[in-house]
């Protein structure tokens, strides 16, 4: 695989305003885009931290991924993405290695990315996403 570096760290909120504040006035962070992904269910946060992003995730749904996790888990690190060079080679060779793949092909995500998760229970705990800019 061709890991470039952590592209963002998705971070489930229940409240993306309060949290914008946060982030904001605390840490002095800039959000640069609010954007809403439909079939996610979620309304999304965007800040800039060296090469990397925090991605904040409100879920516009409770029956959503983001609604479930935190009626589980709370607020909290929800996933973290790779960029990646080459994201259907990299799905092909980790489906050849066995690892679970929630998807075996990229889709569109936030920012016009290309995207696909792995599945926690095959990479020791962590809901991994490999991103790659076309
Ligand atoms: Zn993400």
């Amino acid at each position: 695989m061709d890991i470039s570096h952590i592209e963002h760290i998705g971070i489930a909120v229940k409240d993306l305003e309060a949290s914008i504040r946060f982030y904001e006035d605390v840490l002095g962070l800039t959000c640069y885009a609010i954007a809403e992904v439909a079939d996610q269910k979620v309304k999304t946060a965007f800040f800039q931290v060296g090469q990397t992003k925090v991605e904040l995730l409100e879920s516009t749904d409770p029956e959503g991924p983001i609604g479930k996790f935190i009626e589980k888990k709370g607020e909290g690190v929800h996933h973290m993405a790779f960029a990646v060079k080459g994201i259907e080679q990299s799905l092909a060779r980790l489906d050849e290695k066995g690892i679970r793949l929630i998807d075996q092909k990229p889709r569109k995500g936030a920012e016009g990315l290309d995207i696909a998760f792995l599945h926690p229970k095959s990479t020791h705990g962590v809901l991994m996403e490999l991103c790659e800019k076309k």
